[in-house]
C-alpha cells in the first residue's frame, strides 16, 4: 500500500478543523480515512471524491477521502482538495435534514427543528461573509 505523504494528511486535517469551525460542527470527533482503492462508484466526479458518514448522537464523523484526492494533492492542486474536504465536512450539518427527510415516520417538530438549525447555520455563513466584505475581516 502507498503511504500517504505527511503533509498531505496535515493540509486535509487543516482543511477539516477550519470548515468544522467554520459551519459551527467543531463539537464533533472526525476520523480521516486515507483510502487505497476508488470508490464503488466511479470515484472521480465531484460528489465521489469523499464520502462522509455521519453519527449525530455520539457526535462523530468519519471522512473517506479517496486516492484521486491525492493525485490533485500531488499534482499542486490544493483548491480541489480543500472543495472536497469543506463539501465532506459540510455533510455533518447536513444530515440531521437528511435523516428526517428519508424517515419513514416523520414528526413534524424534528422536520422543523432540523430545518431552523440548517438554515441558521446557512444564514450565519451569509453573515460571516458579509462581515468580511464590510470591514475587512475586522470586527467592529
Ligand atoms: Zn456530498
Amino acid at each position: 500500500m502507498k503511504t500517504v505523504p505527511q503533509k498531505y494528511k496535515d493540509f486535509v486535517k487543516d482543511c477539516a478543523q477550519k470548515a468544522a469551525w467554520l459551519i459551527g460542527v467543531s463539537h464533533y470527533e472526525i476520523d480521516i480515512h486515507y483510502m487505497s482503492e476508488k470508490s464503488e462508484d466511479d470515484c472521480c466526479t465531484r460528489t465521489k471524491r469523499g464520502m462522509m458518514t455521519t453519527d449525530r448522537r455520539y457526535l462523530r464523523g468519519t471522512l473517506r477521502l479517496y486516492p484521486c484526492v491525492l493525485k490533485d494533492w500531488e499534482s499542486g492542486n490544493k483548491k480541489e482538495v480543500k472543495d472536497v474536504v469543506f463539501h465532506e465536512i459540510s455533510h455533518l450539518v447536513t444530515q440531521h435534514l437528511y435523516d428526517v427527510g428519508v424517515a419513514t415516520y416523520r414528526d413534524d417538530g424534528e422536520m422543523r427543528d432540523a430545518w431552523e438549525t440548517l438554515t441558521e447555520v446557512v444564514s450565519r455563513l451569509a453573515l460571516r461573509i458579509d462581515d468580511n466584505e464590510n470591514n475587512n475581516g475586522k470586527k467592529k
